[in-house]
């Protein structure tokens, strides 16, 4: 059986390294972005040079129209999807709550749970067995943050990563006797160009000294446990969460 892999937001970070790691194992890899072309276009040449294969496609994934035609891209092109992993993500400028704009509710909330969902529900309705699929897994990128909460920085980012959280888990008991598997990989404080987004590109060297471990996680390290609950070793994982916290 081909393996086919959708990750969103994998120009760069956590999903980039995913991306890698899922061609290596053999996968077929769509790797979209949203705007970043040139390091999406790199990754995919650098992928099918080094034997693999994958395709780029660029999606805003928290808008129903791109998402629609994302999937039904994929499906001319690759085929059955056999795995979605929900990567992309945003957060903005550590602030307050008192001092949150509603639009930038919406951003993030689009942004981290929107898109999430609308994968999700494409997903589905092409894997699941009840509707004639074959099958798949899915692995949402959540955080840490959904149990700390971020507070002073951006709890609005921490309730999104909640949100996700418990759509994991609906989903993974709606959709179990489908031969559906949905799990999330909870990540801590890892090095990535998302806290440059948030205003403090070495925020996580600041903090790394309150972490058990007193270091920050690296993109590949959350690769190697979402390739995990992708695959059939995790055959009997459902609704669960593998935090990378470095003890956090
Ligand atoms: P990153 O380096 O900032 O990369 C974000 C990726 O998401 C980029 O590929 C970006 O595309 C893409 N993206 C953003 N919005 C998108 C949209 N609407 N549609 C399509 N693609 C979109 O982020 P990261 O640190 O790797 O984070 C990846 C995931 O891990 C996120 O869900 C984040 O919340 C989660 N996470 C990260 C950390 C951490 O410490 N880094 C900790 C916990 C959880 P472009 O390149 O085109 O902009």
């Amino acid at each position: 059986m081909q393996k086919t892999v959708l990750i969103t937001g994998s120009s760069r970070g956590i999903g980039a390294a995913t991306a890698r790691l899922a061609a290596h194992q053999g996968y077929r890899v769509v790797v979209n972005y949203l705007v970043n072309q040139q390091a999406a276009l790199e990754l995919v040449d650098d992928i099918n040079r080094n034997g693999g294969k994958a395709i780029c496609q660029q999606a805003d994934v928290s808008s129903e129209s791109d998402v629609i035609t994302l999937f039904q891209t994929i499906d001319r092109q690759l085929g059955p999807l056999t795995a979605l992993v929900n990567n992309a993500g945003i957060l903005e400028h550590q602030m307050r709550v008192e001092q949150m704009s509603v639009d930038r509710w919406q951003r993030v909330l689009t942004s981290n749970v929107i898109s999430c969902f609308l994968c999700c529900r494409e997903a589905v309705s092409r894997m699941s067995m009840k509707r004639g699929g074959i099958g798949g897994s899915i692995v949402n990128v959540s955080s840490v943050a959904a149990r700390t909460g971020s507070p002073g920085e951006y709890v609005d980012y921490a309730a999104s990563k909640g949100a996700v959280d418990a759509f994991t888990l609906g989903l993974a008991k709606e959709v179990a006797d489908e031969g559906i598997r949905v799990n999330a990989v909870r990540p801590g404080f890892i090095y990535t160009d998302i806290h440059a987004s948030g205003g403090e590109p070495n925020r996580v060297d600041r903090l790394k000294d309150g972490i058990p471990m007193k270091r920050g996680g690296t993109p590949k390290e959350v690769a190697h446990a979402i390739l995990w609950l992708l695959s059939d070793e995790a055959s009997y994982c459902t609704g669960t969460f593998i935090d990378l916290g470095g003890g956090r």
